[in-house]
């Protein structure tokens, strides 16, 4: 009773009823969905708001619709032309009064838009936020009444969130200008951190938080591990997946321009009706192929994280990551192109160690704070974790965004085929040891060879290492398997040089739970024993630090008998 008393039913907030009947009349929604309601009578009686709804859960109705019921001209700030264009023109079909301002506009347009804004005879006008940062465009503005101001991808403002905008950041300067004006920013993917990093740069202290559960239950979610770094065996492998998915809509996303034009092309090749998409074509190009993807039945856009933001296509039915994207955020946003229509959906991720290297080196090259990129290449981590984990994905992903209490999907790959764990507990120390020995001297090829004593260029002072060898009775195959696993759980990090990164150690207070054995490292496949090399005498009794231990006598005495085949060899060539 108390409860009902203290927050008003919808229906009382004032002009909700008119809100759905626009929402039905204009939009042919029959109500509102998820918090929509909430949200749209938030702002409807004056108030500020951040709203985190998922992708294709309908935040622009959540702005056009009280823009239009509330007196004045309603501002909207938006990231992209493209995606200016898409909502202008359906509000404008709809017999909405819309209109943007952005650099690809006339002179003459300009003017007639102002003037129409003058006369009251426009109800929405979406502006980009560099537009805004010129200055003049706010003078003009300040004369017209405002109904609101929303801020739409509004994880744009935040250096933590996968899309920064510089220009976004300034966007605070609104709550001076336009005091009493009710602010709304909306975004689907936003974190703890981000939402406090939003809501202070807008100056949105004071606004109500919404946010729903990141819960997308239509889609099925999976990943799977590259087998190797060979760009041919993952192209044949996506080619392969779109095949076995002919006739449906997709996304396929790769990290470089250069991938989208390769797997587009092969694509095509195997008979898709591919299309590829990137920064690298200029806007009309892309528009034209944007359409086409909207158009034709069946068709698959090859594409950068050029494409994406706010494209509104409801029968997406797979997407599919050739390289992984950059954030579990990045990961949700991405995924989530899939299945708007609520139908079922696939989401699939390819991923190896080359591109959580990849991933590194990339943010390495970019300049922000120091303070930035250590919280970016914790993100990245996050991501190769969830996909080299095995925790249910969406659980996973919604614990990350702060859903403590989501419970296992049900469908994904994890869920539904629970991968088998294998303790690998003291070849991970091994590996630990061998790492911390070599000083970041090799890179992960090389690392492995140390561990099995194979390379043909072994260094004198190498084999005097206790780690020289000590992982022998394992496959070459499973090493590759343990010491990525580490690399995916930060317990190894690869620092990029020169393009060839070397290895060192991970987060020492995780690093020293596994030499202590109070942190088990798990692994999918039970390492395999090598089938060549010699069998060792058995030490799994002896404690798990003693293999490490006592392999220095064992090691010298190998040593010792490779220094004097080298001299006969020497000698023998000498002759
Ligand atoms: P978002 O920006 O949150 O990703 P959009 O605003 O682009 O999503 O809306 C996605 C789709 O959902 C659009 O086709 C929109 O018309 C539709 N939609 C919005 N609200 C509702 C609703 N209440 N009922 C049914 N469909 C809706
Ligand atoms: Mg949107
Ligand atoms: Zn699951």
């Amino acid at each position: 009773m108390l409860a009902a008393q203290s927050r008003p039913a919808l229906t009382e907030t004032p002009g909700l009823d008119q809100a759905r009947a626009l929402l039905s009349r204009v939009w042919g929604h029959g109500d509102f969905r998820g918090l929509q309601g909430q949200v749209v009578g938030q702002i409807l009686s004056g108030g500020d708001v951040l709203a985190v709804l998922p992708t294709g859960g309908g935040k622009s109705v959540c702005y056009q619709i009280p823009a239009i019921l509330r007196p004045g001209l309603g501002l909207v700030v938006s990231p992209l032309i493209a995606l200016m264009t898409d909502q202008v023109e359906a509000l404008k079909q709809q017999g909405v009064a819309a209109a943007r301002l952005d650099s690809g506009v006339s002179l003459d347009d300009r003017s007639a838009i102002w003037r129409a804004a003058r006369a009251g005879e426009l109800d929405l006008l979406y502006v980009s936020p560099e537009g805004l940062a010129a200055g003049a465009m706010l003078d003009r503005l300040a004369e017209l009444p405002l109904s609101l101001i929303a801020i739409d991808e509004a994880h744009c403002v935040s250096q933590w969130g996968h899309d920064f905008r510089p220009d976004y950041r300034n966007l605070g300067l609104l709550a001076e200008r336009f005091p009493g004006v009710p602010r709304i920013a909306v975004t689907a993917t936003a974190d703890a951190r981000t939402r406090d990093d939003i809501l202070r740069s807008l100056r949105l202290e004071g606004a109500q938080v919404f946010v729903d559960s990141f819960a997308r239950p239509n889609l099925q979610l999976s990943a799977e591990r590259k087998e190797n770094a060979s760009r041919a065996k993952t192209d044949a492998r996506v080619i392969e997946m779109v095949r076995e998915r002919r006739g449906k809509s997709g996304v396929v996303y790769c990290g470089s321009r250069d991938g989208c034009d390769r797997v587009a092309q092969a694509l095509r090749d195997a008979g898709t009706n591919a299309i590829a998409y990137h920064a690298g074509m200029d806007t009309r190009e892309r528009d034209r192929r944007l359409e086409r993807f909207l158009a034709e039945d069946g068709a698959v856009m090859v594409a950068t994280i050029a494409f994406g933001m706010g494209v509104d296509k409801a029968d997406v039915r797979f997407v599919i990551h050739a390289d992984p994207p950059g954030s579990l955020e990045a990961y949700w946003q991405e995924i989530g192109r899939a299945g708007r229509d609520g139908e079922p959906a696939e989401g699939i991720t390819l991923y190896g160690p080359s591109d959580i290297a990849w991933s590194l080196r990339r943010l390495d090259g970019r300049p922000m704070a120091e303070e930035v990129k250590q919280v970016q290449v914790r993100k990245v981590r996050q991501l190769f974790a969830m996909l080299d984990g095995a925790v249910c994905r969406p659980q996973a992903v919604r614990r990350y965004f702060g859903e403590q209490d989501a419970a296992p999907c049900g469908v994904c790959d994890v869920c539904s085929d629970p991968p088998q764990l294998y303790d690998a507990t003291v070849p991970a120390q091994k590996a630990l040891a061998a790492v911390q020995r070599l000083g970041g001297r090799f890179g992960r090829g090389r690392v492995i060879d140390h561990l099995t004593g194979r390379t043909k260029d072994v260094q004198p002072w190498e084999q005097q290492l206790s780690t020289w060898g000590v992982g022998r009775e394992i496959s070459l195959n499973s090493w590759r398997e343990i010491v990525d696993h580490l690399l995916f759980e930060g317990l190894l990090v690869e620092d990029p040089n020169d393009g060839k990164p070397l290895v060192g150690l991970g987060d020492p207070d995780a690093v020293r739970a596994v030499y202590k054995a109070e942190r088990q490292v798990e692994v999918r496949r039970a390492p395999l024993r090598a089938d060549a090399a010699p069998r060792r005498r058995d030490r799994s009794g002896e404690g798990r630090n003693a293999a490490l231990e006592t392999m220095d006598a064992d090691v010298r005495a190998r040593f010792e008998a490779l220094r004097a085949w080298r001299r006969d060899r020497a000698s023998e060539q000498h002759v």
